[in-house]
């Protein structure tokens, strides 16, 4: 039972919503406010460069939660405010038409905004430039893609290249521009992305590797014309920007509590300052095998952190213990994967199906499972995450071989670890 009178929750997102279910689920008295600055209720943001993207696609269909259930667990939800101040010493916090709300215990999940393109780089406030964060932003680039023949994308991350599929659904022509020496650097492995970069260029998307962008600029006749470093240019009736995201943090700094690419907080989801959480995407924790602070970018995270954080705000003391996997949609393919690649991997073996489906395994020199990719395998992708952080006591040939079922295996080593 929580000694708080009022626990406040800043961000409607996943990580918010999950925060006031964990609250609930610790007391059923406390009050819980939840508040944020996004105008429709919780919705799933996953679905924004999905089933959004599909022409008459309604955002109704994507909500997280019935409008009841807001009243049935009484939590008041208030949608449309900027919260523009946190006093830690009053513990309040003020929104953007100056009210001021008091709190016990604050939870931010404050999550992350687009990253934009340079000022730099000519006229990138033109209207048929687009970035995808927010419900908002996929209502206009849904409306958007019914008026378009001509498509760039500017970034080949999983954004990038699930609106690329959801455009090439719509048969509108698609051109995707990556700084990188290839696809997907930061969420797959190089067997994954290649087969992946393939499955684009088997459905008709042009991909200009290792190009950076020069400058952008927009025609009297209505298109965006983008430079690339190779001298060429592209010319598109619009334009999405997918290159990445920046921890919403700013709000927290203000306040006096520690920023580190992301507010940063104990397994707990404690930060520096007494009786004010984090949680999801906008924070920064310590992670088993990392040896420095990580932000995931996961809904799978976002959704567990901030239901062991909501109840840790009413009073319980539940570390965390993060689940680092993601998603991706594309075309009739699901990209899944669990661990993180950014650490340093020995070897990648790769076990591939008759059907086209694969599982990647990404190994350190210990032979310790550091994470697993795969492509419509998700049987395999779910039980062999099981065994992310574990030594692999098995042969490369078992692993690799289609004929010997993962899950058995998968079995036999959970038994010897436990
Ligand atoms: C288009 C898209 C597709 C995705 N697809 C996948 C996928 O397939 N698989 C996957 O695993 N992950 C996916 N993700 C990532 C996943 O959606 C995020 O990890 C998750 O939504 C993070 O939740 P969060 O609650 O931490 O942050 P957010 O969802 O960013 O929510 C934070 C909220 O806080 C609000 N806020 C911030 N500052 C203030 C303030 N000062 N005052 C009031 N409110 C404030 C913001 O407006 C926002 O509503 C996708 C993300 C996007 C954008």
């Amino acid at each position: 039972m929580s000694t708080s009178n009022h626990i406040v929750i800043i961000g409607t997102g996943i990580a918010g919503l999950s925060a006031a279910q964990g609250v609930r689920e610790v007391d059923p008295e406390v009050r819980i406010t939840l508040i944020g600055e996004d105008c429709y209720p919780p919705y799933d943001r996953t679905h924004l460069s999905k089933q959004m993207l599909k022409p008459e696609a309604r955002l109704e269909a994507s909500s997280l939660m019935e409008s009841e259930w807001f009243d049935q667990n009484d939590i008041q939800l208030i949608l449309n405010t900027r919260i523009e101040y946190i006093d830690t010493a009053a513990q309040s916090i003020s929104t953007s038409v100056g009210e001021t709300i008091q709190y016990d215990a604050l939870v931010l999940a404050l999550g992350t905004r687009a990253r934009q393109l340079p000022a730099s780089l000519g006229q990138i406030e033109s209207t048929r430039i687009h970035t995808l964060r927010s419900a908002e932003d996929a209502l206009r680039l849904q409306g958007a893609l019914d008026d378009s023949k001509r498509l760039v994308i500017v970034g080949a991350g999983l954004i990038g290249l699930e609106v690329a599929a959801a455009a090439r659904a719509r048969g509108i022509t698609v051109d995707v521009i990556e700084a990188g020496s290839r696809i997907l650097q930061r969420s797959c492995d190089p067997y994954t992305a290649d087969r992946i970069a393939s499955l684009h260029a088997e459905n008709g998307v042009k991909l200009h590797l290792g190009q950076s962008i020069e400058s952008v600029s927009e025609s009297a006749q209505g298109s965006v014309t983008l430079h690339m470093s190779d001298g060429t240019a592209l010319e598109a009736d619009l334009m999405v920007v997918g290159i990445g995201v920046i921890p919403n943090t700013d709000l927290a700094e203000s306040a006096g509590i520690a920023v580190d690419n992301g507010v940063v907080v104990d397994g707990f989801g404690r930060t520096n300052v007494l009786n004010v959480y984090a949680a999801g995407d906008g924070a920064s924790l310590p992670i088993q095998g990392q040896n420095c602070l990580t932000r995931l970018e996961t809904w799978r995270h976002a959704q567990d952190h901030g239901r062991c954080v909501g109840m840790n705000a009413a009073g319980q003391q539940t570390e965390y213990k993060a689940h680092a996997s993601f998603w991706s949609d594309q075309y009739e393919n699901r990209i899944q994967g669990v661990g993180l690649i950014y650490d340093e991997i020995a070897s990648t073996l790769v076990r591939l199906y008759e059907s086209g489906a694969h599982v990647s395994f990404l190994l350190d020199q210990d032979r310790v499972l550091k994470a697993v990719l795969g492509i419509d395998a998700a049987k395999d992708v779910n039980a062999m995450g099981k065994l992310v952080g574990q030594v692999l006591s098995v042969s490369d040939h078992e692993l690799k071989d289609e004929h010997q079922p993962l899950v058995p295996i998968v079995k036999k080593l959970l038994k010897k670890v436990s």
